[in-house]
């Protein structure tokens, strides 16, 4: 078994600019899964992704695209060693910080709601926005299916977490911002996509402020009765259409950072 490589030749941070602050989570190339093979798995680890991936589109996940991509990120290497083996099961797990990376089966959906709600259905997704980067999971899942992904985290433990988890990973499209997601990236707008890995009582006038025409936002939202549900809003010329879906379970959207 190789092991991850100690370093890399990253100059991450942006010397000074404005808040919140880029860190591109990249250096080269596009492989999602990275050059190091697996540690702690006892498995093969793409076969336990491909009974995955069976399992999310029995569940009713179609897009191709999202399970192609599903299945090419290495979940395992994003949860704490302690984990590992529960990295493919279709459930949450703690990532620290009082924070979850969120189920397969709910990442699934909620890209392939990004996807759909797309003026061209077929067509790769433009600029994407993410709000709440966690450890990074969903922010390289993005990467497969989006031309350019910002994600944002207020907890700097996880921004960095997150950094390290990506860094091997060698992912350009990936733009990792610390910094309150709920005023969005205005410079990353218009985004063709937002979507939120975090709850909170209304969608920000922000983010819709900072969504293309004909982009989509998923969010999950607080309804009138106390509970989450999906929240879909599309951007139209005419107007905003908003739809409420199934029911979620997701930390608090929280502003500020921390
Ligand atoms: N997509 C993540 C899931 C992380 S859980 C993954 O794949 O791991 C949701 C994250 O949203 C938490 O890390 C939390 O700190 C973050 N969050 C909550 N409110 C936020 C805000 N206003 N701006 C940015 N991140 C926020």
């Amino acid at each position: 078994m190789t092991t991850r490589r100690p370093s890399f030749p990253a100059k991450l941070d942006r010397p000074s600019g404005p808040s919140p602050q880029v860190r591109p989570a990249r250096v080269a190339g596009s492989m999602v899964t990275a050059a190091a093979a697996p540690q702690g798995l006892g498995l093969d680890s793409g076969a336990v992704r491909a009974r995955m991936v069976q399992k999310l589109a029995a569940q009713g996940i179609r897009d191709p695209r999202v399970l192609t991509a599903l299945g090419h990120v290495e979940r395992h290497r994003f949860v704490d060693t302690a984990l590992v083996n529960q990295a493919y099961e279709d459930t949450s797990l703690p990532i620290g910080l009082g924070q979850t990376i969120s189920k397969p089966n709910v990442v699934a959906r909620m890209i392939e709601l990004l996807l759909a709600g797309q003026p061209d259905a077929a067509a790769p997704l433009g600029r994407v926005l993410e709000i709440g980067t966690g450890c990074g999971y969903q922010a390289a899942v993005l990467s497969c299916v989006a031309r350019e992904v910002y994600s944002i985290e207020r907890l700097r433990g996880l921004h960095d977490k997150a950094r390290e988890n990506l860094r091997p990973l060698r992912l350009p499209n990936v733009h990792l911002l610390f910094g309150d997601g709920m005023v969005g990236y205005a410079q990353g707008a218009p985004y063709a996509g937002i979507i939120a890995a975090a709850g909170g009582d209304a969608v920000p006038q922000a983010w819709v402020d900072q969504l293309a025409v004909g982009g989509r936002i998923v969010a999950p939202t607080v309804m009138p009765g106390g509970q989450q549900a999906l929240v879909v809003i599309d951007k139209t010329a005419t107007g905003l259409q908003r739809s409420a879906l199934e029911p979620v379970h997701f930390v608090p959207l929280k502003s500020g950072i921390a």
